[in-house]
């Protein structure tokens, strides 16, 4: 059974958690997919976020979703790279949660996502929470349960 500090744990805000945005690679609207290619084959991200300029969240582009896109049909045509932005390939339907949310939804969420948006009013981007700064807590939190 969960004990009481673990129970206050997860209603932790997620605040103290996230990768501020100044630190995570993202992408603008407008860029072309191969500056996006670039930018996650360089960072080693399989997915970033795309932003504008006013640093609003607008979507996730990822390696899978470029290559798919310009898939032929016995080559991958990497000359149309340019010519696509990456506002044609991105998915707009990704996961965000709020700063004031708890760490139990972030968790909730990450189950099934390696990462999650956090944005704040006008869906301003915050920065992101992985599995892995979620992961290191839970670890730390069992740990000081054992002792
Ligand atoms: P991790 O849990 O650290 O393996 O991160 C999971 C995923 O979150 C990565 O594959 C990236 O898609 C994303 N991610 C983590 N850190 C960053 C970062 N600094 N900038 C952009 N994306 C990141």
């Amino acid at each position: 059974m969960l004990s009481v500090s673990s129970r206050d744990f997860l209603k932790l805000p997620i605040k103290e958690f996230i990768i501020p945005s100044e630190k995570v690679a993202h992408v603008q609207l407008g860029n072309n997919t191969e500056h996006a290619l670039l930018v996650l084959t360089k960072t080693g991200y399989s997915s970033i976020p795309v932003l504008d300029m006013r640093y609003r969240m607008h979507g996730m582009i990822s390696v899978q979703q470029i290559t798919d896109e310009i898939l032929g049909l016995d080559r991958i045509e990497y000359e149309r790279l340019d010519s696509i932005k990456v506002d044609e390939v991105m998915t707009r339907d990704f996961v965000k949660i709020n700063e004031r949310d708890t760490f139990q939804r972030a968790l909730d969420l990450l189950i099934n996502h390696p990462y999650v948006c956090v944005v704040g009013d006008e869906d301003t981007f915050l920065g992101i929470m992985t599995r892995r700064v979620v992961m290191k807590q839970l670890k730390k939190q069992l740990y000081l349960s054992l002792d």
